[in-house]
């Protein structure tokens, strides 16, 4: 170790949770997304959210603005959440780390007026075999016939605002998705009941378009993560990057660009790493580590920016030579001071895994 290095590249430091939002078509993955993300602009301090490649980081303060309250963050040391920013199963099941799920938390998106449709199931069974803890965001409550809704207000707030019709009406469509959670062998209730969430699903009410219950949904993930995985967040800050490719894309000035996400270590742009490819392992050397500039500073320029290393866990654009080969779902180590083959052996056993967990599930 040299002293170059920053004071903090030994010490084991705690990354921020990944997570997932998956659920049936239209049930409002996309809008929660928008909603967490929007919440979180408004709230932070500007540069506060950051925005990753495929990827939102909300640090924790941003969250304990929004959760209004609900969150003290001196009761926290995880550094907030990051949320993958393409939802569906889809990119679940296609992002994996170590043959596990890329997303170490999930929120499955469920319609109230829907209940459990096809896509539903599935999402739950993927969830279920990778052992994906998880809660349930019981969406869509402000189209309750009769909902008086309040901006972004905690759900039991909003609840006590309702009539009784429309709060009995409101618990009836929530009893009916615990009902379907508990014949899927899920024992499930209103998250302000649950104590064991590691036994217990959480279903929170929320609003994607009015964005009530979203403090609620911050604040259970926050806790879920701080409480059950803890000890899986823990990193070697210095350590060497590893990570899955999100998309393999042409990106102009840059040639062909992995958009990774790290979940472990560190990535620095005189790195060597090694990518999975559909035949042998692609060995190369990063020219660039990207980030999305800022909107407000896009002139005529890139849209993105240099930076000289990235810890995880971020999502990140590698440009480098010879990545044309590079595939989706792979996995991407960075090699460091270690040997290259040993490194290629590794890539090469993820992707086996890979395959055999493909075939198991097609
Ligand atoms: P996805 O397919 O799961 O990503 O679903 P979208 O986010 O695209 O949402 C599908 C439709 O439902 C869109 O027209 C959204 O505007 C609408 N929608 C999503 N969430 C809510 C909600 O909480 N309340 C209401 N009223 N509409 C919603």
């Amino acid at each position: 170790m040299s002293d170059t290095e920053p004071p903090e590249s030994t010490a084991a430091s705690l990354r921020t949770p990944i997570v997932a939002v998956l659920g049936h078509v239209d049930h409002g993955k996309t809008s929660l997304l928008d909603k967490v993300r929007g919440s979180a602009v408004i709230e932070g301090e500007a540069g506060a959210i950051t925005q990753h490649i495929g990827a939102t980081a909300v640090p924790l303060d941003v969250i304990s603005q929004i959760a209004g309250g609900l969150v003290d963050p001196d009761d926290f040391d995880l550094p907030g959440l990051l949320f993958i920013d393409t939802p569906g199963h889809h990119s679940f099941t296609t992002l994996r780390s170590r043959g596990g799920a890329l997303a170490d938390i999930a929120i499955l998106v469920v319609d109230v007026n829907d209940g459990f449709q096809p896509q539903t199931e599935e999402a739950i069974e993927i969830l279920a075999q990778s052992q994906t803890p998880f809660i349930v965001a019981a969406n869509k409550v402000d189209t309750v016939p009769g909902w008086n809704p309040e901006e972004n207000a905690p759900i039991k707030q909003s609840l006590d605002r309702q009539s009784d019709r429309v709060r009995g009406d409101v618990d009836e469509r929530l009893y009916e998705i615990i009902g379907q959670l508990s014949d899927k062998g899920f024992s499930a209730d209103m998250y302000w009941r649950v104590q064991d969430f590691q036994n217990n699903v959480g279903v929170v009410p929320v609003s994607a378009m009015t964005g009530e219950g979203v403090p609620d949904l911050l604040t259970v993930m926050m806790g879920l993560s701080q409480r059950y995985m803890k000890e899986e967040m823990a990193i070697d800050v210095a350590g060497p990057g590893v990570g899955t490719v999100l998309e393999v894309k042409e990106e102009k000035g840059f040639g062909t660009t992995i958009d990774v996400v790290l979940y472990d270590g560190v990535v620095r742009e005189d790195d060597t790493i090694v990518v999975g490819s559909s035949g042998e392992p692609i060995v190369t050397d990063v020219r660039a580590l990207l980030k999305p500039r800022p909107l407000a500073e896009i002139r005529t320029e890139s849209r993105f920016e240099k930076v000289d290393q990235l810890k995880a866990a971020s999502g990140i654009k590698i440009a480098a030579p010879e990545l044309d080969r590079a595939m989706a779902g792979a996995p991407v180590r960075v090699v460091r001071d270690r040997e290259i083959d040993e490194v290629v052996a590794e890539v090469q056993d993820e992707l086996a895994d890979i395959a055999v967990d493909a075939e198991e599930q097609g």
